[in-house]
């Protein structure tokens, strides 16, 4: 059997059980998708949003990028993020990075990784100029690159306040809270690292008017 003919007869295996377990398991989910929660996670393989936080389908919406960035200019995540808040109306938006980032290691080197990746993550060298100070009092390499992860994930909570889809949503709905979390790949657990209440007095020069 070929790998990806794997994946597909596993597939089957994984239908069947959950048809085991509960027989209106799947038709329940074709009418109505009411997740609480949007993900912006990291594209990275070992950090799969449902395993981690036990959830079936249905429960999350999901939106991975590399190094979970939220960049005003991406139509994908903002269209995302729209539906998620506007459509759906998800209570959570939830920023999850995870310590070792190769994302975050990546931009935090010299090394030319051709366009659109060096366009990708220059996003995250201007985090690193931004805290420049407290990331080079740090001696040890691994350290450094975790702080900047955590750093990535409050900046991209800040990203997502500016937003003029956040903000008419907490004016009008007071809601999505928002969270910045890191998954540590070493135990499997997920750390809170910041929390935006809807509705949290951002800086004014970000602040939309007449929303
Ligand atoms: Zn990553």
């Amino acid at each position: 059997m070929k790998s990806y003919e794997a994946l597909l007869s596993d597939n089957k295996h994984w239908a069947a059980k959950k048809l085991a377990e509960d027989p209106g398991f799947f038709e329940k989910l074709v009418h109505v998708q009411a997740p609480e929660f949007l993900w912006i996670g990291c594209s990275d393989s070992r950090v799969p949003p449902n395993q981690i936080t036990q959830t079936e389908p249905g429960e999350i919406f999901i939106h991975r990028n590399v190094a979970n960035l939220v960049v005003n200019t991406d139509v994908n995540l903002m269209s995302v993020l729209d539906y998620a808040v506007n459509h759906i109306k998800i209570k959570h938006v939830v920023v999850c990075g995870h310590y070792g980032c190769g994302g975050v290691k990546a931009a935090m080197a010299n090394t030319d990784l051709n366009q659109v990746l060096n366009m990708w993550l220059r996003n995250i060298k201007d985090i690193y100029r931004i805290h420049r100070k407290e990331i080079e009092a740090i001696t040890d390499e691994t350290k450094r690159l975790n702080r900047m992860v955590e750093l990535n994930v409050k900046e991209q909570v800040f990203n997502l306040a500016k937003t003029a889809i956040i903000q008419k949503s907490w004016n009008s709905d007071h809601r999505p809270d928002l969270h910045g979390w890191v998954y540590d790949l070493h135990d499997g657990i997920i750390d809170p690292i910041i929390e935006m209440k809807a509705g949290t007095d951002i800086d004014p020069l970000y602040e939309y008017e007449d929303l």
